[in-house]
């Protein structure tokens, strides 16, 4: 059969990172096209243009410094010429922009025979406001079925070729082997499970958690502290996809989207970094401030998440059984102090 045409939307430092995976296999299994494209929201950097750097170097200078992607890796600042004919779209952006990405792709894309696979750590909020999975919104909006990639995936490790492990949540057999055949290598192992929305709903929450692990950081609050952060994290990781994907199975949260992601993300990832920071600075620095100084263009999914799960569970009327993601979120707009977390790790129920 005729080769499958790959896009990756998106070129921030994780898109990067996986480019990396996704450009080799390519060009090694016939079952591809060699070529990759890789949309790149354009932008210069001194005085270039960020496209034409990747398309001369190979090196995303901006958002992976120091790491050069395979050649067949090609920049396209156009989103619609990126995606056009593409049969496998892998999309890797920051959450907030998934709307109007989605929105420029229709019509472009090879609308007979496509998947899609979403490495997006975030939720879509529908008017309301309700929970969609950001996988959701895109077959919703694409009419293509679309899987999702979360584990212990921090981009920088990977880009240094350090051995990790993801899970890739497909209710399509498949599909789900597919996506595996083009992102597994050597040191990157690739678990599928049919579990998609427990995959999907763990890779968002946990940014939630590293923020509260941040700010105990930040207070000097110590490993014990911190543990004691992670724990309760993720029993509320567990209660909320249970009530929003009463079909999760739990052995899902023991996979490398579920505990192993939480792990990671709380003592390396950017969440926990800018949190961090914000509670030494408390309360002289707002967070969005801190992310364009520290993260140079990168984003932060955590206080956004913190936010919209905030709202939803107000209006579920469950704030209540979840006193650490809206205590984090209370932080994030500086209605409470970053020393109040501990008042919830002291007080919590003793068994839920
Ligand atoms: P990033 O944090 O590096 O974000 C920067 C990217 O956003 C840049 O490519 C920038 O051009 C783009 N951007 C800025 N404004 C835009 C706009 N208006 N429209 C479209 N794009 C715009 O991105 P990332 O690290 O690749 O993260 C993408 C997703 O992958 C996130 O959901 C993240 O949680 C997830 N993820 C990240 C990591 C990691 O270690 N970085 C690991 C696993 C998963
Ligand atoms: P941060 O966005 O906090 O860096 O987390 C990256 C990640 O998701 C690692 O798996």
């Amino acid at each position: 059969s005729t080769p499958k045409r790959v896009a990756i939307i998106g070129s921030g430092n994780f898109a990067s990172a996986m480019s990396i995976f996704i450009g080799k296999n390519a060009q090694s299994r016939p079952e591809f096209e060699d070529q990759v494209n890789m949309w790149v929201f354009e932008e210069e950097v001194n005085g270039q243009k960020l496209t034409d750097i990747i398309n001369t170097t190979h090196e995303n200078v901006k958002y992976l410094p120091g790491i050069k992607l395979p050649e067949n890796i090609k920049a396209v600042p156009d989103l619609t010429e990126a995606c056009q004919g593409a049969n496998l779209m892998i999309f890797c952006l920051p959450h907030q922009f998934i709307v109007r990405t989605c929105q420029t792709m229709i019509g472009h894309f090879n609308s007979k025979d496509a998947y899609a696979l979403s490495m997006i750590k975030g939720f879509h909020i529908k008017e309301g406001p309700a929970i969609q999975l950001v996988s959701e919104h895109i077959t919703e909006h694409l009419h293509v079925p679309c899987a999702s990639m979360m584990g212990a995936n921090l981009a920088n490790e990977i880009a240094l070729q350090k051995f990790c492990e993801t899970t890739i949540g497909c209710e399509n057999p498949a599909m789900g082997s597919l996506f595996k055949r083009l992102l597994e290598t050597e040191d990157f192992r690739v678990n599928v499970t049919r579990d998609f929305g427990t995959v999907e709903m763990c890779g968002a929450l946990k940014n939630i958690v590293a923020v509260g692990a941040g700010f105990v950081d930040g207070i000097n609050g110590g490993n014990n502290t911190k543990a004691c952060v992670i724990r309760l994290g993720l029993v509320e990781m567990v209660k909320f996809v249970r009530h929003f994907f009463p079909q999760a199975n739990s052995t899902t949260f023991f996979e490398s989207c579920g505990v192993a992601d939480l792990i990671t993300t709380c003592y390396g990832g950017r969440n926990r970094q800018v949190a961090e920071a914000f509670a030494r600075a408390f309360p002289n620095k707002k967070l969005e401030n801190l992310e364009s100084e520290m993260l140079n263009g990168q984003k932060l999914q955590g206080p956004l998440t913190a936010h919209e799960v905030y709202d939803c569970l107000i209006r579920d009327q469950v704030l209540d059984q979840f006193p650490l993601f809206a205590t984090v979120h209370r932080i994030c707009i500086s209605e409470q102090s970053p020393q109040d977390l501990i008042d919830i790790l002291k007080s919590q129920p003793s068994s839920y």
